[in-house]
């Protein structure tokens, strides 16, 4: 959200003044516990629930009325182009001339041990990486890495994604990493595509666009600690489908 703030700054404080406009739900459990603790009076509790049953009502027009008003913002020279675009295009960007390769997205926490891995594996991959100076580092260490926002159709064409074995998805958010299977299964059918989730929704949502095998840290932990007090020697919890080959 900050990243996005900077990149549009008024559009996310438009975006963020609708999202606050609606009263939530947890308002309700609020207001009837309140009543229930003798804090609020009846006529308290009712109106509460009012106003909050007319927010959640008007929300949806402030959403429409919002993106009405960005073309007139810009009209009117209160908003850049730029700012109203969902995201600035990657225009200097050079393709890969790798083939037969994996394409990681993400080198924080998850995503270096993956690299680290592959390269101990002398496997062919290349990383998506979207802060700058990391990218800086990862290309230190002789590892090519692509600057940018994997989401981004013209960043995940420059990996040559049609042409990769495999694709990697090792970064946090659920919603980005979704968008990003999406386009991998589109333009590569046949891909390897795992990625990294933190929730049961989350593996349902990255399986329903096409992954092959989604990875959630707290089963793994789960499981290792299950195989480790039977005495079990460790294995992967999900093997769905069986690895890559060489
Ligand atoms: P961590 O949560 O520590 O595993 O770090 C995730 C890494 O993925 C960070 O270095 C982020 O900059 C990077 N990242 C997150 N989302 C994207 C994305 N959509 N495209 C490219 N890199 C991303």
């Amino acid at each position: 959200m900050i990243v996005l703030a900077f990149r549009h700054p008024l559009r996310t404080a438009l975006t963020i003044s609708a999202s606050l406009a609606q009263i939530g739900e947890f308002s309700f459990i609020l207001a009837g516990l309140g009543f229930s603790l003798g804090l609020l009076p009846q006529e308290g509790r009712d109106l509460i629930l009012a106003v909050a049953i007319l927010s959640i009502l008007l929300n949806p027009l402030f959403f429409a009325a919002l993106d009405r008003l960005a073309p007139w913002l810009e009209q009117h020279g209160m908003m850049s182009p730029a700012e109203i675009s969902a995201e600035p295009a990657h225009t200097d960007l050079l393709t890969t001339n790798l083939q037969g390769h994996m394409v990681l997205v993400g080198f924080g926490r998850v995503g270096s041990r993956v690299g680290e891995e592959l390269e101990r594996e002398h496997l062919s991959f290349l990383v998506i990486e979207d802060r700058t100076e990391l990218v800086e580092r990862i290309r230190g260490r002789g590892i090519e890495a692509i600057q940018g926002n994997a989401a981004a159709p013209e960043v995940l064409a420059a990996a040559n994604l049609a042409e990769a074995r495999a694709l990697l998805i090792a970064i946090p958010d659920g919603y980005e990493a979704g968008q990003i299977v999406e386009q991998g299964r589109a333009t590569n059918p046949g891909i390897e595509i795992i990625a990294r989730a933190h929730s049961d929704e989350e593996v349902a949502h990255l399986q329903r666009y096409g992954a092959d095998l989604v990875i959630m840290g707290e089963n793994e932990i789960a499981h290792r600690m299950v195989e480790r007090a039977l005495g079990r020697k460790a294995a992967a919890s999900q093997p769905d489908r069986e690895p890559v080959p060489d």
